[in-house]
């Protein structure tokens, strides 16, 4: 009689005292800082998103937004494990060979050396240009080795966190098109890593194996 008389009142009590403990821990999350935003009124701030794993995209040159610094080396696209990315390269085209006087009309004065540059040669040396980057990014597991393998630093992962498409074609990405959208329309989010001024990349430090002492071997 006496057991039944006071169990709604402890109950009670439970009850007020886990809703305190609940307001409590409401009103300590209420006050730390927003760590969300309201998409697609606000997006995330770059200073947010270092360190964030998007899709690869081409690192332009310093001086020209519209060019990568890509030198067609193709080491990306062998070392991929994931067979995502496909390249088309161009190659130099050869200079056309000068119609052979007849040895007997040589003229001297005219004869340029196998070493000299003639006009029809490339300003650039005659180097590997590449005209499509492919990115099928359905198959890309995001290991970053290409990234890591590029030799001129002309890779890396982007800022883009809000790519969305309704079909798997709408992941079959052109980044040389990219590159050259980038400076008009960066897409929402996307801040200097995606599409403002190229930041400037510090040099890559060569790599240097450590022997088992720690020390610095070969
Ligand atoms: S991040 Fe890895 S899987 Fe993705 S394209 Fe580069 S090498 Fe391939
Ligand atoms: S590894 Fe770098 S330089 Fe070589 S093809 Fe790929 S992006 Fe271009």
């Amino acid at each position: 009689m006496r057991a039944s008389l006071f169990e709604p009142i402890v109950e009670a009590l439970q009850g007020l005292k886990s809703l305190v403990v609940g307001l409590r821990i409401t009103g300590r999350e209420f006050a730390k800082p927003q760590r969300t935003v309201h998409y697609p009124r606000q997006v995330v701030g770059d200073a947010a998103l270092q360190g964030y794993r998007g899709h690869i995209e081409l690192v332009p040159l310093e001086d020209d937004a519209q060019t990568p610094r890509c030198i067609a080396c193709m080491q990306c696209e062998r070392i991929c494990p994931s067979n995502c990315i496909r390249l088309k390269v161009e190659k130099p085209a050869k200079p056309a060979k000068a119609a052979q006087p007849a040895e007997d009309t040589v003229d001297t004065d005219t004869v340029t050396p196998k070493t000299k540059r003639t006009a029809d040669m490339p300003k650039d040396g005659g180097r590997k240009k590449v005209t499509a980057f492919h990115l099928d990014y359905t198959l890309c597991s995001l290991c970053g080795l290409c990234v890591q393998v590029c030799p001129v630093v002309s890779l890396r992962h982007s800022a883009n966190l809000y790519l969305a498409g309704p079909t798997r074609e709408a992941f079959h990405l052109d980044l040389l098109a990219r590159l050259h959208r980038q400076p008009e329309a960066p897409a929402p989010g996307e801040g200097p890593r995606g599409g403002g001024k190229p930041e400037k990349l510090a040099p890559r430090k060569p790599f240097v194996k450590k022997d088992a002492e720690g020390g610095e071997g070969v």
